[in-house]
């Protein structure tokens, strides 16, 4: 088996830097992270293979359930205590609760998933995570 020498130059030492606030709010728009121009998301919550405009591959992302959770959670600590307020200050019926919490946190969870997903996808890519990384380490393959 041969072994491959890396030989260290101040060139080769220089990593592109990347803001991680950045490229959550990037993501967040549904935007590229790196560029902030190209769309970020090819349909709802499918992420696009690469950038329009600076052709960052998308494609080592690995978003999977984290975007929900994150929403799950966002949404939970909107919605319920506004109904413990409510339901302590006013007492509605529980027809009209329902009536109004369950429409709130369906769409609330629909208005955030896609920027959620992408805040993660830009978190992913400004921490070099997965396949993000240019110079991934030794011994280690490719998403
Ligand atoms: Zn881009």
């Amino acid at each position: 088996m041969e072994t491959v020498t890396k030989t260290w130059t101040r060139e080769t030492g220089v990593v592109e830097k990347r803001d991680v606030w950045t490229a959550l709010k990037r993501g967040f728009r549904g935007r590229c992270p790196r560029c902030g121009e190209g769309k970020l998301f090819r349909a709802y919550l499918k992420v696009a293979n690469n950038c329009s405009a600076c052709g960052l591959d998308f494609t080592p992302h690995r978003a999977d359930d984290l975007p929900a959770y994150l929403v799950i959670i966002i949404v939970g600590h909107i919605v319920v205590p506004t109904a413990l307020l409510i339901e302590t200050d006013f007492s509605p019926p529980v027809w009209l609760q329902l009536s109004i919490y369950l429409p709130l946190t369906l769409v609330l969870s629909l208005l955030l998933l896609q920027p959620v997903k992408g805040a993660v996808v830009g978190l992913q890519w400004a921490l070099r995570m997965h396949g993000f990384d240019e110079n991934p380490p030794d011994g280690i393959p490719p998403v």
